[in-house]
């Protein structure tokens, strides 16, 4: 499977230096002289330096990795802060890459690091994977996770799995040392309708630090060729009971990517499944239901066109961000109809758009006929119309 350069020749020596950094690894008979020169020369690529990808950079650059290759195609934002350790409040509007440099240089100047300030996308991901020895997915959608599995699988590289919602979290080590992948657990990513909005959703901020130290204690041990990893078993956090378990898995023989007769040859784009929506911009009409844009929405508020603008956001967006209107969150909306102008056309937001289609589409089946979708909610608003609302 993996091509980590273990012969003894191929490994750089360790400096003075070096030896007093290391010095509580190289009495550590797991790791030692041998295993901190194998840290040394190994190649890690981190996908997405967020959550999970924050204590996966800092505790791998900490450890001596030689090389960290880092993907992400973001900015800072002030909402990252609450988790993303590895940035600061004066690195938000800076690139996640350029903010990541900048702290992991400074906590190990010998750290090589490659910067990938782009989205891991179906057409560059087997090219990008393949210049790794290992990879650490710390993506937050499954549009990315699938195409990261898919690409370790076709390149036999080893997946260290990471994922996050609300307090609970999940790892594993997939495609390696013939253990199974993800698409073994999950065949195909569930329908788009199906996953809540990323901002609904929420996760505690401490989360992410838990799942991805694990996933950078495991890296750690598949460079190191350690046994015991999380290969062939999935953890499973619950940090509200503060409860771990683990869950033997099995090679799935049908699995459509590394069973015995596989359907994926390449990776597969799936459509960014957090924030769908935005396929929808372009759209006039979706199951029914007017798509009406920002700029649309503006004009009718310019020319004080009758109508009522409902969000049916929770309350706590409301007051973190809204351009006014009535706010009735999508969970009570059922209970609540009654409120609302049947005369009076409604046009309905949310964050992204998701939310609010779901709204107009229950609107409709109550018997109200004049329903339309803001199409990219407020972020777009935020976006095209006015800085000033805040994008979280
Ligand atoms: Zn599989």
């Amino acid at each position: 499977m993996t091509q980590l350069p273990h012969a003894a020749k191929d490994l750089p020596e360790l400096t003075a230096e070096d030896r007093q950094r290391y010095a509580r690894h190289l009495s550590l008979p797991e790791v030692g002289e041998s295993g901190q020169r194998r840290l040394a020369a190994a190649r890690v690529l981190c996908v997405g330096v967020g959550g999970l990808g924050s204590p996966v950079a800092l505790y791998l650059a900490a450890a001596g990795v030689g090389t960290l290759g880092l993907v992400d195609g973001d900015c800072v934002e002030a909402t990252n802060l609450q988790r993303q350790v590895l940035h600061g409040t004066s690195d938000v509007g800076s690139r996640k890459v350029d903010s990541a440099e900048r702290r992991l240089l400074a906590l190990n100047p010998a750290l090589r690091l490659e910067l990938h300030a782009t989205m891991l996308r179906a057409a560059n991901a087997r090219e990008l994977i393949r210049g790794y020895d290992v990879v650490v997915d710390g993506t937050d959608n499954f549009a990315t996770r699938y195409l990261v599995n898919d690409a370790c699988v076709l390149e036999h590289r080893p997946n260290v799995y990471g994922s996050i919602f609300r307090f609970e979290g999940q790892a594993s080590v997939f495609a390696h040392a013939d253990g199974p992948c993800y698409r073994c657990l999950y065949p195909e990513p569930p329908p788009p309708g199906l996953i809540p909005d990323c901002a609904e959703g929420g996760v505690l901020g401490v989360l992410p630090g838990l799942i991805g130290t694990i996933q950078a204690t495991e890296a750690i041990k598949v460079i190191l060729g350690l046994e015991g990893t999380l290969t062939g078993r999935l953890l499973m956090v619950d940090a509200l009971a503060m409860r771990f378990q683990t869950l033997a898995l099995q090679r799935d023989p049908e699995c459509p990517i590394c069973g015995a007769s596989p359907v994926i040859r390449e990776p597969i784009e799936y459509r960014e499944l957090c924030g769908w929506m935005k396929d929808a911009e372009e759209k006039k009409d979706m199951n029914g239901i007017p798509q009406i844009s920002v700029h649309e929405l503006k004009r009718k508020r310019e020319a004080r066109e009758p109508h009522l603008l409902l969000d049916v956001r929770e309350q706590w967006e409301h007051q973190t961000a809204n351009l006014g209107g009535h706010l009735i969150p999508l969970q009570e909306l059922h209970l609540r109809v009654h409120e609302l102008d049947r005369d009076l056309e409604i046009v309905v937001h949310c964050r992204s758009g998701a939310r609010s289609q779901k709204a107009a589409e229950m609107l409709r089946a109550a018997g109200f006929h004049r329903v339309a979708n803001l199409s990219g909610g407020i972020q777009a608003w935020s976006r095209e119309i006015d800085p000033g609302v805040p994008s979280y």
